[in-house]
């Protein structure tokens, strides 16, 4: 028998000669445009806060109020005593927000995926996936005993013969699963043909907003309305931990598909609700996305300029089209080594590396958001032009 201890530091070692090994990044402060780490003031390109609700007063307020009048737990799972009437409040907000019929909310968009997928699909069924889906609805499929049918990145042709192998194979439910908004490139789901490819098949369409709710589409509903497909999508899942700035995950469907997940979704069944006032602050988050359109209108000016100005200064930002942009540079070791500079420089954006993405497409991923000022913008372009000069990094423009 191995001493644990002893192995868990070969793991260790293991992940420090693969260059993997992380410190965590701790904040000594609220996650906002700027941020502290370790004593050091940084500019924030590494937050998924994309209408900086997370800090904003009126969600602050509803979760001190929320705490004070229904307490600081919800004390069950709830499907015993942890469903309080706001839990359920939120859910009808939700449902609106998202024009279905009904909403359930799970602890977060990782559960939520887990839920669903989990909870909708069994050993008869199917489930048709994109390659590059987040880990969370891999992580779902994992759950379930329905078979495995996954298309290469955004490619409707091969969505299609996945289509007919599946109903070949005599399969009940078939489910696409496809990302909205994709995390490591910021592309768009090309949802209409995938849409338009499952009904040819008679098959559902399941979409993770999580990436876009708040970001795309009117008033921040998500890629559906984004794309004008009201009604054509069966499953909309989404999180209430990037732009909504809380915490949480909801499947949004029909009321049928509500209430398979109340009695099949484990994640619903065997962990706690959440707390009132985290409840509360999305109810108070969904309110602000409605009162105040013009976060999201900042938030896309900000993106069109600090993108424009990562392309001025020769960098390939790749296939993005949405606030998520990344600075692809090659191997991982360009990628950390450019995030380091940039440190240095007073700005936090994460390397990303293998596995996380292809050997080649090592990157600095970039998020702004509704709440940074041109001036820190301009600031970070500096930096971004600075440290890729040091780096002698192919594609940064030297300076005039
Ligand atoms: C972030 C993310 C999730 C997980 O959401 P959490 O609320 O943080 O658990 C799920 N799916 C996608 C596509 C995501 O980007």
């Amino acid at each position: 028998m191995t001493d644990l201890q002893e192995s868990l530091r070969a793991e260790l070692d293991q992940l420090r000669e693969e260059g993997r090994f992380r410190e965590l990044a701790v904040l000594e402060g609220p996650q906002d445009s700027e941020v502290v780490i370790g004593g050091q003031r940084l500019i924030n390109l590494s937050s998924n806060n994309y209408l900086g609700l997370n800090t904003h007063p009126k969600l602050v307020a509803a979760a001190c109020e929320a705490a004070r009048r229904w307490g600081a737990g919800s004390g069950a799972v709830r499907t015993i005593a942890g469903t309080q009437a706001i839990h359920e409040e939120l859910e009808t907000r939700l449902a609106e927000f998202k024009g279905t019929p009904a909403a359930l909310t799970l602890q977060s968009g990782y559960a939520a995926n887990l839920a669903v997928l989990g909870g909708v699909l069994g050993e008869a069924d199917a489930v048709v996936s994109d390659e590059l889906n987040h880990a969370s609805i891999i992580d779902g499929i994992r759950l379930t005993k329905a078979h495995r049918y996954l298309f290469a990145h955004k490619d409707l042709g091969q969505l299609e013969q996945r289509l007919d192998e599946a109903r070949r194979d005599g399969r009940r439910r078939i489910l696409v699963v496809s990302d909205g908004v994709f995390s490591m490139d910021g592309d768009i789901a090309p949802l209409p043909g995938i849409v338009e490819r499952a009904r040819a098949a008679g098959a559902a369409v399941m979409v993770d907003d999580a990436h876009a709710s708040g970001v795309l589409g009117k008033g921040g509903r998500g890629s559906v309305s984004h794309f004008h497909l009201e009604g054509e999508v069966e499953i909309q899942v989404g999180t209430l931990s990037k732009a909504v700035g809380v915490l949480g995950g909801y499947a949004a469907g029909s009321q049928e598909l509500r209430d398979v997940l109340i009695h099949l979704g484990r994640p619903f069944l065997f962990s706690t609700s959440h707390p009132p006032a985290v409840v509360a602050a999305c109810i108070a988050a969904l309110e602000v996305m409605d009162s105040e359109p013009e976060l999201q209108d900042r938030l896309w000016d900000n993106t069109r300029y600090f993108k424009h100005g990562l392309e001025q200064l020769g960098f390939d930002c790749g296939q993005s089209e949405t606030p998520i942009t990344p600075v692809v540079v090659g191997e991982a070791a360009k990628a950390m080594g450019l995030s380091d500079a940039l440190r240095r420089r007073g700005v936090f954006a994460q390397g990303i590396a293998f596995p996380t993405v292809a050997r080649d497409k090592g990157r600095v991923r970039t998020i702004v958001t509704a709440s940074h000022t041109r001036a820190q913008l301009d600031r970070a372009l500096e930096a971004f032009q600075d440290a890729g000069q040091e780096l002698g990094l192919a594609g940064s423009r030297a300076a005039p």
